[in-house]
């Protein structure tokens, strides 16, 4: 158990220990860390200062706790106070990377390399930049969900300026080769950037051990606040340049102007430090809820399986297919839970995954995946709500399920004909 009580947990718990509805969708967000909105308190208030004010005590006060915040963050990912630039969130801290560098060496090359599942924060971005005279590619991944390094190889060309591939995946929590890439694009010249969200906090990141230029982070994702996040660029061996995207006073070394959020600021150090002092216990005991989760529904459930390797892999992450289930009465029965579906909902329609779809899943599959995202306040008893839930809900559907009835009595699905209407 964490030593620090549930912000989601009212004591007045049900009798079996789990008060509904659990949240366990923490790669969407994490709820804040009570130490981190302590560590936030004052700066909100009494110490209130603008840390660019340089004439009086309340500017110098609030500087020096943006400049504590700058060093929790940087010890966290082995870097240096200096490399972090502050910004509203990974999203901008995405577009500032890719859309920053895409301009600062437009004289170098015009080619960018991504991958097929990253956040749509690097796939928009991408986007349009192709509109401006970009060439991007697009790595596929394997069914394992990982890039494949002779197709990184190949892909690399005289042109290429930038490798920008996520650490984490956020629906299947797969972890990239970054070792691999880091010291690929060292070899060749190539800035590698990486949205790290995911994995920040969660599982030991280097930059220099991994060879990383830029890194995107954010707070919300680690118990910390929302709409602030930073952007760690690499000062030297190679010194990296990025083109600011909003220009005003000049802060955060011209790369990014704006007046500080100075609370949301500390928030994020405090939630760094945090996670920098607890990785290896929360990691572990992350790792020991979800594998318990996966072994209740293995035992009572046949025809599920895992999305994305389990060698390389997110502690608090598990994603599952529940196959002959339909997925909207699936999350409709366990909606005492917070889990993310298979379908992403763009524009009020109901659009498969296109993770799932990237790893070679149908449609139908993608729809009946659930992904459980387990976080520093979820406990034991509710793995067991949770899990006895899920089992529940998809006996009871699978009863009334035409398809897994043939299933089994031993009928081959692929091999039936349709009837055409
Ligand atoms: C949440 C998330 C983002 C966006 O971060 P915000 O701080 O919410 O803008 C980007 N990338 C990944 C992988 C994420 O999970």
């Amino acid at each position: 158990m964490s030593a620090v009580e549930s912000p989601t947990t009212p004591r007045n718990g049900t009798s079996h220990g789990v008060h509904l509805p659990i949240y366990m969708d923490n790669h969407a967000t994490t709820p804040m860390d009570p130490r981190v909105l302590d560590a936030m308190m004052p700066y909100f208030t009494k110490i209130f200062g603008n840390a660019a004010s340089r004439n009086h005590s309340f500017g110098w006060e609030a500087e020096q706790a943006v400049e504590q915040a700058r060093e929790q963050i940087a010890k966290l990912i082995g870097a240096t106070a200096k490399e972090i630039i502050f910004t509203s969130g990974a999203t901008e801290s995405n577009n500032l990377a890719i859309k920053g560098i895409a301009e600062m060496y437009k004289e170098r090359g015009n080619h960018i390399i991504t991958q097929v599942t990253e956040h749509k924060a690097v796939l928009d971005t991408c986007k349009r930049l192709e509109k401006s005279g970009c060439r991007v590619t697009y790595l596929p991944v394997d069914a394992e969900g990982r890039i494949d390094m002779e197709d990184l190889k190949r892909a690399m060309e005289e042109k290429t300026i930038l490798v920008s591939i996520m650490f984490a995946n956020n629906e299947i929590g797969v972890i990239q080769p970054m070792e691999e890439i880091g010291k690929l694009c060292r070899e060749r010249g190539v800035l590698f950037h990486t949205d790290a969200v995911q994995a920040v906090g969660k599982v030991p990141v280097d930059v220099n051990a991994l060879n990383i230029d830029v890194l995107s982070l954010s707070g919300h994702k680690i118990y910390g606040p929302k709409g602030v996040g930073a952007l760690y660029v690499r000062r030297r061996n190679p010194r990296v340049q990025i083109s600011a995207q909003i220009d005003g006073g000049g802060h955060e070394r011209g790369m990014r102007s704006g007046t500080l959020n100075v609370a949301g600021i500390v928030g994020l150090g405090k939630a760094c430090e945090l996670c920098r002092e607890e990785l290896p216990m929360e990691a572990e005991r992350l790792r020991k809820m979800r594998d318990r989760l996966k072994a209740r529904l293995e035992s009572k459930l046949d025809h599920i399986h895992v999305n994305g390797t389990m060698e390389h892999h997110l502690p608090g992450n598990l994603n599952m297919s529940f196959v002959y289930v339909e997925g909207e009465s699936l999350l409709m029965g366990i909606n005492d839970i917070a889990v993310s579906s298979g379908s992403a909902c763009t524009s009020a329609t109901l659009e498969p995954s296109y993770v799932l779809k990237a790893l070679g899943l149908g449609d139908d599959v993608a729809h009946s995946s659930i992904r459980f995202g387990l976080g520093r306040f979820n406990t034991e008893a509710e793995v067991d709500y949770v899990a006895d839930k899920v089992i529940d809900v998809v006996q009871k559907l699978r009863e009334l399920s035409p398809l897994y009835e043939m299933v089994k009595e031993g009928i081959d699905l692929t091999k039936i004909q349709w009837e055409a209407h």
